[in-house]
């Protein structure tokens, strides 16, 4: 008897109109956002420095193909000519802050002045630190800071010694990121800096797995020694080098109170400067030092295995972080029906033109189901029986097969001819309730 007026209900809501063989819609263009990773590794050029290595900066893959076109025409020549104008005016200073090693205590207080300031910044933190300091990685997720992976444990001989030791420590820190905060980042600070510390099969398997590997162009020199005091800080950074694009390695590790204190002054000064501060995503080029001719480690190349197992695992993250992110971002619908409910996860409906879309067969089980404990399906069969329209002649009658679960419906239209209203709804990002007539 109930299956006897599922299926009327079907048939009526078909001919009716309702139906709509369509997957349900929701966030299916979310999912598919900015995947890319651009990381052109077109060598522009350099700088030395005694204590810091020959710098390579990388080029945009943008710029840089735009640089080639400049070559044959006029007209990409004068492309040519504002690209350059743009990475090099004074209008485009952009400037990235770091903090290495933390989080620890003076996160806090790094956090507190950059709140005050109206700035974003980037931290690099150690997966150990992430997992002894949850609170203070979360909160610098929650005010709107880059977070990058800067390895495990920091130990040099053991990260260097073999590109799979490397590897799994960055796997760990992702990992360990990840739950914390629900991010998954693809930026990565190598310890010490690259320089001659990775070979180019580091650079390779890193960039083939989907990270990006920032060094810097500006060292504070906070970590020169124990206790650098800001002034000396101050001076330093004064004495860097000024470029459109900047990254300025800070710490933020115990015992860098110093850095601390100089943060407002480093601050004050690039803001005179004219620049802007912004934190590192998976789109910003890397600023990369160039491979050292001669490295500080001897250890065996990196092995394909090695990068396979990094690429699988950064891709599986990725996956799941972007699933989550979906069910994260749609709540649930539930419909109230008297002492009954229907709960549909954000897989199960849908938005079309305005309308909340359900599965028909849900919807008409669970009104089946709440029905019959109210006694109240006559009506509901009359209003079926007397609406069913027969099948015009010459087209054949819809078959519809009752666990197809891509059958969609609009809600309040489907209730309204099962003579059901809608009484109350609430639609907003966290709350999605629709409560009807019993
Ligand atoms: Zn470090």
């Amino acid at each position: 008897m109930q299956r006897m007026w599922r299926v009327a209900i079907c048939i009526l809501v078909v001919c009716f109109g309702l139906f709509k063989p369509d997957v349900f819609g929701v966030n299916k263009d979310d999912a598919a956002s900015d995947q890319k990773i651009v990381q052109a590794s077109a060598a522009a050029a350099v700088t030395n420095d005694e204590a810091m290595p020959l710098l390579t900066v990388q080029a945009s893959y943008d710029t840089g193909k735009k640089l080639e076109q400049g070559k044959s025409s006029a007209a990409a020549s004068s492309q040519n000519d504002r690209v350059k104008a743009n990475s090099l005016g004074s209008e485009q200073k952009i400037l990235y802050l770091t903090f290495d090693d933390g989080p620890s205590k003076n996160t806090e207080q790094v956090l507190d002045i950059l709140k005050l300031e109206g700035i974003t910044a980037t931290f690099f933190v150690l997966g150990e630190h992430v997992l002894k300091q949850p609170e203070l990685v979360k909160r610098i997720v929650k005010e709107g800071h880059g977070i990058g992976n800067h390895t495990f444990d920091h130990k040099y001989d053991r990260l260097y010694g073999s590109f799979a030791e490397f590897a799994d420590q960055v796997m760990k820190t992702d990992e360990a990121i990840y739950r914390t905060t629900g991010v998954r980042t693809t930026l990565v600070r190598a310890p010490g800096g690259t320089y001659s510390n990775f070979d180019q099969g580091y650079f390779d398997a890193m960039k083939a797995a989907g990270y990006q590997v920032h060094d810097w162009n500006v060292d504070s020199g906070d970590s020169k020694r124990q206790g650098v005091p800001a002034s000396e800080i101050m001076t330093t950074i004064k004495g860097s080098k000024i470029a459109s694009k900047l990254n300025v390695l800070l710490h933020d590790s115990a015992g860098h109170a110093e850095s601390v204190k100089a943060l407002p002054s480093i601050i004050k000064y690039y803001k005179d400067k004219g620049y802007t501060f912004a934190k590192l995503t998976d789109q910003v080029e890397p600023i990369q030092f160039r491979v050292a001719s001669k490295l500080k480690w001897s250890r065996k190349q990196v092995t394909q295995q090695e990068v396979d197992k990094l690429t699988l695992f950064s891709e599986r993250l990725g996956q799941s972080s972007l699933s989550a992110q979906t069910i994260k971002q749609v709540p649930n619908l539930i419909l109230h029906r008297g002492e009954k409910s229907l709960v549909l996860a954000s897989s199960e409906y849908g938005i079309k033109n305005g309308a909340i879309e359900v599965s028909l067969q849900k919807l008409v089980e669970w009104i089946e189901d709440s029905t019959e404990l109210e006694l109240n399906t006559d009506s509901i069969e009359s209003y079926v029986s007397t609406n069913q329209v027969p099948p015009k002649s010459g087209k054949e009658k819809p078959v519809m097969d009752e666990h197809k679960k891509q059958i969609v419906v609009p809600v309040r239209e489907t209730l309204q001819k099962l003579g059901i209203a809608i009484t109350r709804y609430v639609y907003n990002d966290t709350d999605r309730e629709i409560w009807i007539t019993e």
